[in-house]
């Protein structure tokens, strides 16, 4: 078997700021909630946040609460709650373990910020360039708190992007505005929308730069560090804290890479993570790695928030093309192109791949994509079965075994 040993994983020293970060979004969010001193839009994680700020909107992301949710290992006990409201165990758990929270009043911002329930939404805004789930979910509160469900419907699984689809999208993001002014009672501005443009684009970039240090032999950070740091780029994108916070981070990473100062002690092997992360596991699985010497350190998930396309001169057509050309919109042959790019840059030895039981649409594994990878790239790849938050479908001695078996397959391979 692959040799265990006990290792140290090193801790980001930025990782204070962004608490600090993250605490002053969220209680924002609540004494406005409390107050109605502000109007809260929901929105998807990828959906049309910088159109919500220039409006005037706090931005709430319920996602961000799902994966909370899968942390705190508080998910598998609320989902039985939304599968008595007709919401299947099959599908998205970030749904069903969210509505289970809402239905039976827990949620992990209690302990961890002191607020008792999540944000009441004055509009709820969607996009389903990720998944249907999105919407029923959004669908299911919209009618709990009787407010307007709006949003984008995107075409799924297109190769080529051609006008047709981007034009579409870029005017049913333009057709948000109207109802938008009516909910927030303020008249749409291009000047602020090309703002906040600008402010997530610097965010995107800067949050780019610090995935691609990476690419540094050893590695200054793993995936499941970068699952932690991507806080701010999901839910301060169009913010500048969200800017200032990936500086600092940027500039500790890069003293890391200068000193070759690695995350995982002796790195010995370079992983690609493709897929969902296991939110209850992401200790375990950081030390599980660390302990094989093996990093993990990139991963489309992480990847999945870099909207390179942003352009302020021409925020519709650029929202709509950013949000349009990510991975988990795309067809099988541009993700496989996206991935070799991915493996030839951070020369990657090995690729996981994580076939969460309720995302099929973040689980690449199923279409014969690991095998054809394989022929073509020559490296091994491992795929695992698991959960993003029911961890009750997630068999850890048998990730466990495969994962070291996987790591002496590379032992013997080099
Ligand atoms: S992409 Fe997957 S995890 Fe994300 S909301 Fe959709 S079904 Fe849930």
């Amino acid at each position: 078997m692959a040799e265990e040993k006990k290792l140290k994983r090193k801790k980001i020293k930025a990782t204070g700021e962004m608490n600090r970060l993250m605490t002053d979004y969220f209680l924002e969010l609540d004494q406005a909630a409390k107050s109605g001193s502000k109007k809260i839009a929901w929105c998807t994680s990828v959906g049309p946040a910088e159109l919500l700020l220039a409006m005037g909107f706090l931005v709430y992301y319920p996602e961000n609460h799902g994966a909370m949710l899968g942390s705190a290992r508080m998910a598998a006990d609320l989902i039985p709650h939304a599968n008595a409201l007709g919401y299947s165990p099959d599908i998205c758990s970030y749904l069903t373990s969210d509505i289970g929270s809402y239905v039976t009043g827990n949620t992990p911002l209690t302990k961890a910020f002191g607020i008792e329930k999540v944000p009441k939404p004055d509009v709820l805004v969607f996009n389903t360039n990720q998944c249907r789930d999105v919407k029923d979910w959004f669908a299911w509160y919209a009618k709990e708190f009787d407010a307007p469900l709006i949003g984008v419907h995107t075409p799924r699984n297109p190769s080529g992007l051609d006008d047709n689809i981007t034009s579409s999208v870029a005017k049913q993001i333009e057709a948000l505005v109207e109802p938008l002014e009516k909910i927030s009672g303020n008249k749409f501005d291009m000047d602020k929308l090309k703002e906040k443009l600008a402010l997530s684009r610097e965010c995107t970039d800067l949050w780019k730069e610090v995935l691609d240090t990476a690419a540094n032999k050893p590695s200054p950070l793993t995936f499941f560090d970068s699952t932690i740091q991507m806080g701010p780029a999901v839910v301060l994108r169009g913010n500048q804290q969200a800017v200032d916070y990936y500086k600092m981070l940027l500039e500790e990473l890069n003293e890391r890479v200068a000193n070759k100062d690695s995350a995982v002690e002796g790195e010995r092997f370079r992983l690609y993570w493709e897929g969902m992360p296991i939110w209850g596991r992401l200790r375990a699985h950081s030390e599980l790695f660390a302990s094989l010497q093996t990093c993990v350190l990139a991963s489309t998930y992480c990847n999945s928030w870099i909207f390179g396309d942003f352009d302020p001169a021409d925020p519709f057509n650029s929202m709509a093309k950013a949000y349009t050309e990510l991975f988990i919109v795309r067809g099988d042959d541009v993700k496989e192109q996206y991935m070799k790019r991915m493996i030839e840059t951070f020369k990657i030895d090995g690729v996981i791949y994580h076939d969460a039981k309720t995302c099929p649409n973040n689980s690449n594994s199923r279409y014969g994509m690991p095998q054809r990878l394989e022929k073509e790239t020559g490296l091994p790849s491992l795929t695992i079965n698991g959960d993003l938050n029911d961890m009750r479908l997630v068999s850890d001695e048998q990730t466990k075994t495969n994962i070291e078996a996987f790591v002496e397959q590379l032992e013997e391979n080099k």
